[in-house]
This record gives C-alpha cells, structure tokens and sequence, in this order.
C-alpha cells in the first residue's frame, strides 16, 4: 500500500508521506481506495436488485471503506509510520448531504449489507449538488445554507452512460455517476447517482434560494426544495421522474445486456421502492415495456411481479400525492397509464379508500406501489402491525399476502468498528472477532454480566469517548462539556411526533428544580441535535427554545453547574458518529404509534446506552429483547393513542387547565425571562401551538416521562447496575445488524 500511496502522491501533487498536506493525503487514500474497488469482482446472480431511494445518507466514506476493504489497520499504521493520524486525515473529507434522516440513512446501511452478503444489488438516486442544507444556527435560530459536497477529486466516477429523460415540452440528458460500495470482506456493488447536465449552481442566490422554475438549471441542486408553494412542489416531481425514468432505462439496459428479454423482466429484476417518492418507476417501466411492444395487460403484469415498496410512515402529510394536473405538466406521457392503473385498481375495488385517483383530482402514490407492486412492507413489528390494522387496512383486507414485516437495521461496520473502536477492540478481547462477521455472537457478551472486571472497563470506554466527544464539541462549536456529568442525548430530525419540545419541558423542569434548591446528585448535559425542515416553522420554534434555554441555563450561575443543553449544529452522520458512542441516555419518546422504527435507537443501544422511550417503533423489539428492567419506557402505548385520534378525544387545553404542574412547564416557555432572551412571537407561537393542539400529545405524556428520566438519574449512580445493563444492551444489539435485515429482504421479497 505505501508503494502506490507514494507514486499517487508523487504523480498528482508531487509530494510524499513526509511533506503532503492532509487534505493531499486524503485525496490520495481515497484515488488508491478507488482503485482497489474497481479491481473487486462485481456480484453476479440470476435476479438483480435496485434499490431506488430519493436518499442516500451514505455519510463520509474513506474509514467506512477501509474497514470493508481489510486495509483500515493497515493505512492507519502507515500513516503512523509517517506521524500522521488517519482521524486526522478524515477530516479532509466532505460528507455528502444526501440525505435526510433515518430513511435516507436506513438506505445507506442497506448497500453496505446488501454488498457484505454478496448479493447483487445496486442503489439509484440522484446526485444532489447542495444536499439537503447546511444549518447554522445564529442569534438562537437555524438558517439553511447551501451545503457542496463535491470536489473535482470525489468517490463519483462518471460511467459514461447517459440517459434522455422526457418531459412535458422538453427533455433533459441524465449522467450516471457511480459511488462503489465495497461490502465487508466481500464484493463490490455501485450506488448510480444520476444528474444532469446542464445543472447550475451559480443560480442559487441568499441561502437556498433559488428559481424553482429554472427545473434544466435546478434539478439536482437540493434534495427536498421547499414545497410550499407550488412551483416548489412541481419540482419535486420533476426530480422523481428523472430518478425513475433514469433508473428504469438503466434497468432494461442491463437486462438486455445480461442477455435477457423484456418478457424476462420480473425473473430478473427487483426493484424496491423505499417509501414513495421512486413510486413513478412502476407507470415508467409500463411504459417503457409498452414502447418496445409488450401489451399492456403483460406489461402491467410484469411490472407487478418486479416492484415491491416499503412504507416508512403513518403521517398522513407525509403520504404523498400529486395533483393529476402536475402530471398533465411534468411528465403528460405517464398520465394515460395512470388512470389506466387507476381504472382496474377501482374495478378491484369500488372502495375509494384505495382508489389511486381521489375526487379531487390527485394521485395517490402509495396506492399505486400496493396495487402494482407484489410486496408491501412495513420496518418493524409494531408499524407493520399498524399498517395491516389501521392506516392501510382495506388494503390489507384485498392483499393480505402482500404484507410482511421487515423490522429496520443498522451496519455494525460503521456503528460500532469505525464509531467506536476501543468498544469494538475490547469485546474482540473478549469473545474473539467472531461478532464481526456475525452480529448474533454478541451475545457471548453475557457471560460477563456479572463480572465486575468487564463492567468497570465498559464504564471507562464510555468516559474515554464522552472526552472525544467533548474534545469534539469544543474545537467544533467552542462548547466546554463537563465529562462527570450523564450525557442524555436526543440527535435526530425536527419533528413533533419526535417530541424534542417534551425534552425541552424536562429541561425547564430540571432548571425549576434546581432554583428551588434541589441540585441533582450528578450533573446533566442534554444534547440535541435537529434539522428542521425550512418550512416546518414549529420545528423552527422548538430549534429556538431549546436554543434560548441553554442560553439562560449557561448565564445562570445557580443552575449552570449542574445543568446544561446543547445543541449540536448540522447534526449528520459524522456527528452521529462522534456523539453515540458518547451516550448516557438514548432519548426515543416518539408519540407511540408515529415512529415507524427508528435506527438511532439501535445505534444508541449497540454502543452501550440505555434507552428512554415509548413503546413505539423498534424501541418494542428492543424491550422484547433485553427485557423491561434494562429499558426505560413510559408513556400512552399506541392502542390508546390511535383510540384517542379516532374519538377526537384528546383535548391539550384540559390538561393544562387541570394540572398546575403542567401548566407551570409550559408557561414558562413564555416567562418574562424567555422571552427577555429569545424572539417573542416565535415562543408565543409554540406556547399557544402546545396548549391549543398540541397534536402529537407532550402534554399526554410529559409527567410520566419526567419521572422515569428522574429515576433513570438516580439509578446512574448505581454505577455496577447501571453498567451491566449496558452490557446487555450491546450483547442483544444483534438482531439489529441490517445484515439480519437484509437476509430477510432477501429471503421473502428479492429472491435474488
Ligand atoms: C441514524 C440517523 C438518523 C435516524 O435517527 P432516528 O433517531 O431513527 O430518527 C438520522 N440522522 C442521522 C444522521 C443518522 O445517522
């Protein structure tokens, strides 16, 4: 490796190990990573998998790919040799912003799975120039920011193909770029990234402002441009059919040049739809086959047996669906198949609970993936159950074998040997690199829950990262953490069913306790860390009270010593990274039944901290597993709250007016000391939004919740409990490895 290191240093910057820059450095690591990649056979099989997902938050790449390629120990030590610092190295790097949150994440771990295993599957999605956004947070507010990624030397490597994407009244040329995704000790699979030309980034003014009509200069500068309004909304489905109609004619490419006919198609192809914005791929593919002469009725039938979709949400607005007259717009040549889906789909069933036209004039996206697609899944047990039962149950009720469960995972390649190293070498000490290849052995783990030797040494592991992540924090944003204090961490996207304006109330809770004398036996620093999308203004208040919070908690000498909140600015994958490993306390209190799954609960778990949280999502699986004395959960379960929707029976204003407590916490939002400090309309705005909606229930569960966090406070201070039910946490983590996941696509959907 140092040989080839050297000669691309010598040859691109005329430089060795000794005199290069780092970001020269890392520049030559990544070009020889590359280069080893494309040496790697590529996975064959008999059906290929594309995984199309709007998403990939594929997160910084060069660590992530030397641990797969077997080269990390190596590199590291070279760099040693020539006193330099891989994490230091690293840091040249730029993460993509491809994404947004756990979906787009979920999708990232799915590829490196998908590539350990050794199946044949590649991922399509879009090549987006700024990401999602990069947020600053200034005078106690976000502000979006454009966030490149790409530098002329990158992980992209332009495959030359290229692709005519029509739309109403012109068409576009599509590039596929290529990021390689090597597996663990295995082979090497592509993530297709498709742009466009003509795209132009000169075109963005203050922020992400930008013309949203401008769609050949536009199209893949954001992910995700702000859609309220129209022409915003309008773009969105211009993005989706260029990712489809590239993806799809990528498809019957390679299917041809595998030596295969359209009639061949569902015999070789999958195509997992993840959640519904790649939903157009199915009336593109019709098409597409209609073109080349297939019937229409074998058509439909093929794609139906090729396409199968994920669901990620019960959120009505998040359940998309398309005015017909932005088809008629953007993409008219798929208008005639859709109301040709949509005219069987009403003749199956009259119910217009399914229909995929409404009365309005939309289209309703998910409901061609279920009637068109051959498997409809739901990412852990609870969401599937809820699915079958209540959000899709008519459905369910016409193709209850389409349904299945595959609960969400993570990649222990980047959540545990590249996240946390002195974790991950210490268990190999302990039950040997077995887990590595096969997350189940985790559980010899066990063995030592009561040794008090392996105990003290997961508590030492946990305070040296809690230094890193301090170390981190400080140079990062200035901020000075005290390591004695219990790290109790909330990172994930802005939302209210999230609840994070419920850990705000804990925090004003704790700051009222401590004015009236009563100081917690330890110190505790709440981290947040949250986007808020730019137009979800709620989201942007709670950003804000949070911000002010820490702000009168810091100034305050009486309570900053044993009190502090921080938030983390652009939260993403490496600070995902940088943070887990550092956690106490794994804050998942989801409104119970909205969160689908979660996958930073699991991340969370599989580095040692325990979890406070609804009975939602996976946080149930978790429970299953390690059982309840070595989880924290509280709350409504979601039976009660979905009863609670369907009566209309939740009234915020009764609870506030009946429990002084409660109102006590959410007054203060609007204290004279807050709004002293912090924007008054913006805090009024969420004050009345809480008592007046309130529409993912805080209020429902905020004292339960404040009082198993004070009993999860004092049970830290039972240092050999608290630590072994660490321990079990990180044995029974195994089940969620996405390579578990990723077995069960394969053996009940793909069948590759
Ligand atoms: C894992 C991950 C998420 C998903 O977190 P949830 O708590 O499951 O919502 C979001 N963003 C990043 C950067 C992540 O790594």
């Amino acid at each position: 490796m140092e040989q080839r290191l050297q000669s691309i240093l010598q040859e691109r910057f005329g430089k060795d190990l000794d005199s290069a820059a780092d970001q020269e450095v890392y520049t030559a690591l990544m070009l020889l990573t590359k280069e080893r990649m494309a040496a790697m056979p590529k996975t064959e099989g008999k059906r290929k998998l594309y995984y199309v997902s709007a998403e990939f938050l594929i997160g910084k790449l060069l660590s992530n790919n030397l641990i797969n390629l077997g080269l990390f120990d190596e590199a590291k030590e070279l760099l040693a040799r020539h006193g330099r610092e891989l994490s230091v190295i690293e840091e040249a790097e730029l993460e993509p912003s491809l994404g947004n949150g756990g979906l787009g994440r979920l999708a990232a771990c799915f590829l490196d799975s998908i590539a350990t295993l050794g199946l044949c599957g590649d991922g399509a999605g879009l090549n987006y120039h700024e990401g999602l956004f990069y947020q600053k947070l200034e005078n106690k507010k976000q502000k979006e920011e454009k966030n490149p990624w790409i530098t002329p030397e990158s992980w992209l490597t332009d495959t030359g193909a290229r692709f005519t994407v029509p739309f109403g009244g012109f068409s576009l040329q599509s590039v596929m770029y290529d990021i390689g995704v090597p597996g663990y000790n295995g082979q090497c699979n592509q993530l297709h990234l498709f742009d466009v030309e003509t795209v132009d980034e000169s075109i963005i003014g203050e922020g992400i402002g930008f013309d949203k009509r401008d769609i050949a200069h536009n199209l893949t500068l954001f992910l995700y441009p702000d859609d309220s309004d129209e022409a915003g909304r309008l773009l969105r489905v211009y993005q989706q059919y260029f990712l489809v109609s590239s993806t799809a004619q990528l498809i019957l490419k390679e299917l041809k040049e595998r030596g295969y006919g359209i009639q061949d198609l569902h015999e070789h192809v999958a195509v997992q739809i993840n959640d519904t914005h790649p939903t157009m791929i199915i009336p593109e593919l019709i098409r597409l086959l209609a073109l080349e002469g297939m019937s229409m009725d074998d058509a439909i039938r093929e794609v139906s047996l090729t396409c199968a979709y994920t669901n990620h949400t019960i959120l009505a607005e998040a359940l998309e669906k398309w005015p017909m007259d932005f088809m008629r717009r953007a993409v008219p040549q798929l208008v005639p198949i859709i109301e040709e889906l949509d005219r069987r789909a009403k003749q199956r069933s009259g119910d217009p609970r399914v229909a995929i036209l409404d009365d309005q004039d939309r289209v309703h996206m998910a409901h061609i993936d279920i009637h068109y697609g051959y498997s409809v899944n739901g990412v852990a047990a609870l969401h599937t159950e809820i699915l079958k039962t209540s959000e899709l149950r008519p459905f369910y009720e016409l193709y209850p074998e389409k349904f299945n469960n595959k609960t969400n995972g993570i990649t222990f390649r980047r959540w545990l040997l590249h996240c946390d190293q002195p974790l991950a070498a210490y268990l190999e000490e302990l039950i040997g690199p077995g887990f590595k290849k096969d997350a189940a052995e985790l559980e010899k783990l066990l063995a030592y829950q009561d040794d008090q030797q392996v105990l003290d040494a997961l508590r030492r592991i946990k305070r040296q990262n809690k230094e890193q992540a301090a170390a981190f924090l400080q140079k990062t944003q200035g901020i000075t953490l005290n390591t004695d204090s219990i790290f109790d961490i909330q990172v994930k996207r802005l939302h209210e069913y999230k609840r994070q304006q419920m850990n705000a109330l804990y925090a004003i809770y704790k700051y009222l306790e401590i004015k009236a004398g009563k100081i917690p036996a330890r110190p505790v620093t709440m981290i947040f860390g949250a986007k808020a999308a730019p137009a979800y203004t709620i989201a942007k208040d709670i950003i804000h009270l949070i911000l002010c919070l820490s702000q009168l908690i810091e100034s305050d000498p009486e309570v900053s010593p044993h009190l502090k909140v921080v938030m983390v600015e652009n939260y993403n994958v490496t600070k995902a990274e940088k943070l887990i490993p550092a956690c106490d306390i794994s804050e998942q209190i989801s409104l119970a039944s909205k969160e689908a799954s979660g996958t930073g609960n699991m991340k969370f778990m599989l580095n040692g901290a325990l979890t406070l949280g609804t009975r939602d999502g996976a946080n149930v699986e978790i429970e299953q597993l390690v059982g309840p004395e070595n989880i924290y959960t509280f709350g409504k379960s979601s039976e009660e709250v979905i009863r609670l929707y369907d009566q209309g029976a939740y009234h915020a204003a009764d609870l506030y007016d009946g429990d002084p407590e409660i109102a006590r916490l959410v007054d203060f939002i609007i204290d004279k000391k807050m709004i002293r400090i912090g924007d008054v309309e913006s805090l009024c705005r969420l004050y009345k939004e809480i008592v007046g909606k309130d529409w993912f229930m805080t209020l429902l569960d905020v004292k339960e919740y404040i009082a198993v966090k004070e009993k999860m406070l004092a049970d830290y201070e039972d240092e050999r409990a608290w630590s072994r039910k660490a321990l079990v946490n990180i044995a029974k983590a195994g089940f969620f490895s996405s390579d578990r996941t990723i077995a069960e696509y394969n053996r009940d959907i793909w069948h590759l």
